[in-house]
């Protein structure tokens, strides 16, 4: 039933709007990077934090490990939260050089749960970050959670409004086949309907999800 829901969903929104192309980054430690920077602040405000990384060229694990705190964040000043943020981008790379010799490529071989284990002991990565790495930089079939994932399930009957973000990646994770192209797309598809039609004050008409039953009657978030 639920498994059911969630196709159908994925189906109308696939059929609505098309891929999305995500994540938008040329390499995986971009990706690792704006999953750290896009906490609580536009894409369009990482882009430009990440254009002057790139500018300054400091992209790379190596040069971002050696740059200082303060020059870091004012790089990426942009982004909002610029020093909290520098710190947990140096929290992520004190972590990557002191267990893994700056190599990404050594986090390979890393069973997944162990690996989400580690990236959620670095201070300032929670779960949506973490698994946003594990997904879209690692490629591994790990759900990513956000508060649009929640509003829509939650108005659609698919959980109950008081399931935690560890209940809401299960529901997906269970029903769906475990295939990470799909969780991909999924994730950024919820992310689309969410800005446009799902808001806390919901535009249900002409939403592809408008067919379904849902109901709006408490505003979440
Ligand atoms: S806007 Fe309405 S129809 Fe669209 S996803 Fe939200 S509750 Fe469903």
């Amino acid at each position: 039933m639920t498994c059911e829901a969630l196709t159908e969903i994925y189906q109308l929104l696939y059929d609505a709007f098309g891929p999305q192309h995500w994540w938008p980054g040329e390499t995986r430690f971009e990706i690792i990077t704006g999953a750290i920077l896009t906490q609580n602040t536009s894409w369009a405000n990482v882009e430009k934090a990440i254009t002057n990384l790139k500018s300054a060229n400091r992209l790379t694990p190596e040069k971002l490990h050696h740059l200082d705190l303060a020059q870091l964040a004012e790089l990426i000043r942009p982004a909002g939260y610029y020093n909290i943020k520098a710190k947990r981008l140096k929290n992520f790379m004190n972590w990557l050089f002191d267990n893994y010799q700056g190599e990404l490529t050594n986090l390979e071989s890393i069973d997944t749960d162990q690996l989400r284990v580690e990236l959620l002991a670095i201070k300032g990565v929670g779960r949506e970050t973490a698994d946003s790495i594990l997904l879209y930089a690692f490629d591994r079939p790990i759900f990513v959670v956000d508060a649009y994932t929640a509003r829509i399930v939650f108005r659609h009957g698919l959980i109950g409004p008081d399931a935690d973000y560890e209940q809401l990646r299960e529901l997906f994770e269970s029903s769906l086949p475990q295939d990470t192209q799909l969780f991909n797309e999924y994730h950024a598809l919820l992310v689309r309907v969410g800005k446009e039609f799902c808001r806390p004050k919901a535009r249900c008409t002409n939403c592809p999800l408008e067919k379904l039953p849902h109901t709006i009657d408490v505003e979440y978030f």
